[in-house]
């Protein structure tokens, strides 16, 4: 697997292309080519890349976030 593909945020899922804007059905996290290489500036995530992690380390991000986890479950790669 590429590792340029890989979720920035959890690293367990892998997006179909560079900055597609795709959900991470993982973590929540839109896959933002800019936000990726700036972790510190707001894209088409309403959060930094570091804020992003470290509320998903904690489990504390926005109600949303976590509703869109739940209705992309189906997606995660089957084991
Ligand atoms: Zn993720």
């Amino acid at each position: 697997m590429d590792d340029e593909l890989k979720c920035p945020v959890c690293g367990q899922f892998y997006f179909e292309e560079r900055d597609d804007y795709d959900l991470c059905p993982v973590c929540g996290w839109f896959n933002d080519g800019f936000q990726k290489e700036y972790p510190d500036k707001l894209g088409c995530n309403h959060r930094t890349l570091n804020e992003h992690r470290e509320q998903w380390k904690n489990g504390t991000l926005p109600d949303y976030i976590y509703d869109l986890i739940e209705q992309n479950k189906d997606r995660l790669p089957s084991k």
